[in-house]
């Protein structure tokens, strides 16, 4: 039976990275929209050229057209035994064709990394960088003297120290706009998938350690069988 697994959380859940993990150390593909977008316009099928042709008008990329290249990417050899999704589906149409394409390869399993949206804003709040060489670092979690350590890339950090400052694409409107966006398009995801007995919620507020391991506890309790750890 494969391993087929949709993940939701807001962004800045850490969900891309968790995804990226389970994916690799399950040796089945992580999926997400946003490449597979890129890289059927980059191979120039017929579909990657519709793609392309809309992206071009500044138009969104329909149903139809997302569902075509998504379908087309996991029927392929390595996608069999298994794939974890990010960012599809988004909408109730691609979530039943979804079903469709797996219908003979076992449940869709579905995990939401759930953390509340003032978590995620006080996060951002938090995340600096430095102007010299671009290391991150967390104003809330660091100590001061922490802070410094996490910053000695370029002799200029070395030198005069970490120049840190908040990230401007972080901003708290920003932020709250895409969790707006994400609410909209989820909760009908949410109300698809939370009915099923494949359907997960864990904590997102864990470290990342302890998220890896309630997504494969998760995972393992959906399935009815151990998963590799
Ligand atoms: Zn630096």
């Amino acid at each position: 039976m494969a391993l087929n697994l949709v993940m939701l959380g807001p962004p800045g859940a850490g969900k891309g990275t968790q995804a990226e993990r389970f994916a690799r150390e399950h040796g089945i593909p992580k999926v997400s929209t946003g490449d597979i977008l890129r890289e059927a316009v980059h191979s120039g099928t017929a579909l990657g050229q519709a793609v392309q042709a809309v992206m071009e008008r500044g138009e969104l990329v329909s149903d139809d057209l997302i569902i075509g290249i998504v379908g087309e990417r996991l029927t392929r050899p390595d996608a069999l035994a298994g794939f974890v999704l990010d960012g599809f589906p988004r909408t109730a149409a691609q979530a039943k064709a979804l079903d469709e394409i797996t219908a003979l390869r076992g449940p869709v399993i579905c995990v939401e990394i759930k953390v509340p949206d003032e978590e995620l804003v006080r996060r951002v709040r938090g995340r600096r960088v430095c102007d010299d060489c671009g290391a991150n670092a967390d104003a809330f979690e660091h100590k001061p003297d922490a802070l410094s350590d996490l910053c000695q890339n370029t002799e200029r950090c070395r030198a005069v120290g970490p120049k840190w400052v908040a990230r401007s694409d972080d901003s708290e409107t920003v932020v709250r706009e895409r969790l707006k966006i994400y609410w909209r398009d989820t909760r009908p995801m949410i109300e698809y998938y939370s009915a099923r007995p494949t359907f997960r919620v864990i904590d997102g507020l864990q470290s990342p350690e302890q998220v890896r391991e309630a997504l494969v506890g998760a995972v393992a309790s959906a399935l009815g069988r151990p998963v590799a750890q």
